[in-house]
């Protein structure tokens, strides 16, 4: 990534400081970010220069996603997941579908998780069927982030006729039948995380991305790799965010009846200490991650299980410290902690959760098939 990419990351970063409290506290869609991230063009940063984009790789996008992430969770949550869905779409979408996203015309996300299969996202349960005018898709879909703020979901279902678990389909949110919901989320309030209903939503045939039945081969080659090391980004930026806050709060924070700081605490400093360590890990791990994708590494995609994990679980145990070092001071939320602590809880519950990945390293360090 060049200094001018950079730069323009730093400026959206500042946008989603300015703008993160208010979009937590009102559960609104970060607009005003999101508008800096097209401005400059990082919501083409995955497409190809000859459709308009910045034909930036997956580790340039992780890296863009920790930086706001340091700032606003929810921002870099409807980022992943724009990334997401791009990275689809420009293997296997349309042209102009392609040229809009990299014009920053098109915001896109993913909805796979459905209320049939839950978090099992690769075994979609609903329909896709051949009528007169086209394909009818019936679904429930559990979660979709940016759920009515999406021009186009990439979908799952069920496959027309064909062999395979899955069949993708780009769904643009405008069409008939297609019903956003609405709910209020502990944590990554602005991202619009909701679920979306298709009833007899009739989309185009060759709304089809890729051929019928080849979802799941989509899902773990594209997909996976590029939503694992974003995912992970956005833990380990607001891992950042949080601790940097916590060590700010410990070493302005005073007692005054003993003229010294709370960081003047061997207690409180031995939490800073293990949290920076584990925070340090957990970056040193996606950094490697993203180092063994780009290098096409061997054991890429074992890095890949690994790092939403390890950076899942460290967002949860360093924002747990950072919380209890802050003491009562951090259930306020102008001292800025609770947010990272709520905003901390949704990533290892995103599919593959925590304890699905563990199930599928351990089969992939045993010599089992993950499937
Ligand atoms: C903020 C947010 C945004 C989201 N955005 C999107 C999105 O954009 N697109 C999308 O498709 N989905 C999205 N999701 C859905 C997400 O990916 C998961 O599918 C969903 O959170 C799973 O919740 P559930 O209650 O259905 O889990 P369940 O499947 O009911 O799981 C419950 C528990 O069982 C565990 N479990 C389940 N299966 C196994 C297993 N095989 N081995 C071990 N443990 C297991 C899980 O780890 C979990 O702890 C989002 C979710 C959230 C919270």
């Amino acid at each position: 990534m060049n200094e001018t990419v950079s730069r323009k990351i730093q400026r959206a970063a500042e946008v989603a400081a300015a703008n993160a409290v208010d979009v937590d506290a009102k559960a609104r869609f970060p607009t005003e970010s999101m508008e800096a991230l097209r401005a400059d063009g990082l919501l083409g940063l995955l497409s190809a220069e000859e459709m308009g984009g910045l034909g930036l790789g997956f580790g340039d996008a992780a890296r863009a996603v920790e930086q706001i992430a340091r700032e606003c969770a929810s921002t870099a949550m409807v980022l992943t997941m724009h990334y997401a869905g791009t990275a689809v779409i420009e293997k296997l979408g349309p042209t102009v579908v392609r040229k809009e996203i990299a014009a920053g015309r098109h915001l896109t996300t993913l909805a796979f998780s459905e209320s049939g299969s839950r978090s099992h996202f690769w075994a979609p349960v609903s329909s896709a069927r051949k009528v007169a005018n086209g394909i009818q898709l019936d679904a429930q879909k559990s979660f979709a982030t940016s759920a009515s703020q999406a021009d186009s979901y990439v979908w799952s279902s069920r496959p027309l006729g064909g062999e395979g678990a899955s069949t993708l389909w780009l769904v643009r949110r405008d069409t008939p039948g297609i019903q956003p919901g609405r709910y209020q989320g502990l944590g990554l309030r602005g991202n619009d995380s909701a679920p979306v209903r298709a009833e007899a939503a009739v989309i185009p045939a060759d709304a089809m991305l890729g051929a019928d039945g080849s979802g799941f081969d989509t899902m773990m080659g594209i997909v996976l790799p590029l939503f694992n090391l974003c995912n992970a980004a956005c833990s380990v930026g607001l891992t950042e965010g949080a601790l940097g806050r916590a060590i700010a709060h410990a070493s302005s924070t005073r007692h005054q009846h003993l003229d010294s700081s709370l960081a003047d605490l061997p207690t409180i400093r031995a939490y800073l200490a293990r949290a920076r360590i584990q925070a340090d890990s957990a970056r040193t791990l996606w950094q490697d991650s993203i180092a063994a994708l780009e290098s096409g590494r061997a054991d890429t995609m074992l890095r890949v299980l690994q790092v939403k994990a390890a950076a899942n679980e460290t967002a949860i145990s360093v924002t747990s410290e950072c919380m209890r070092v802050s003491g009562g001071a951090a259930y306020r939320p102008d001292v800025g902690l609770e947010r990272y602590f709520r905003d901390a809880r949704a990533g290892f519950v995103m599919a593959p959760t925590s304890d699905q990945l563990y199930d599928f390293i351990g089969k992939a360090i045993c010599g089992l098939p993950l499937f």
